[in-house]
């Protein structure tokens, strides 16, 4: 299975873009659907759903997103949902 990024700097979304769905998108964040499926970069887990944010805060809700892992790049953190 392939995992997203190399584990050397920021993920470049646009090259797995043939196995990610767009669900919603903002100025600053991103939601999408993992349909190939991809590894997790964080646990090397397949998971469901990507969330990307540029927003310095974020809120989650319980039951939205459990269990889930988090990457952090220095713009944006990258949460996958498994
Ligand atoms: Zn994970």
């Amino acid at each position: 299975m392939e995992q997203l990024g190399n584990g050397d700097g920021p993920i470049d979304l646009h090259d797995y873009r043939y196995g990610l769905k767009l669900r919603k998108q903002t100025r600053e964040t991103s939601l999408w659907t993992n349909e190939e499926p991809f590894a997790c970069p964080a646990c090397g887990e397949p998971f469901e759903g990507l969330f990307t944010s540029e927003k310095r805060h974020n809120t989650f809700t319980p039951g939205d997103a459990t269990p889930f892992c988090i990457v952090r790049e220095p713009d944006r953190i990258l949460m996958f949902r498994h």
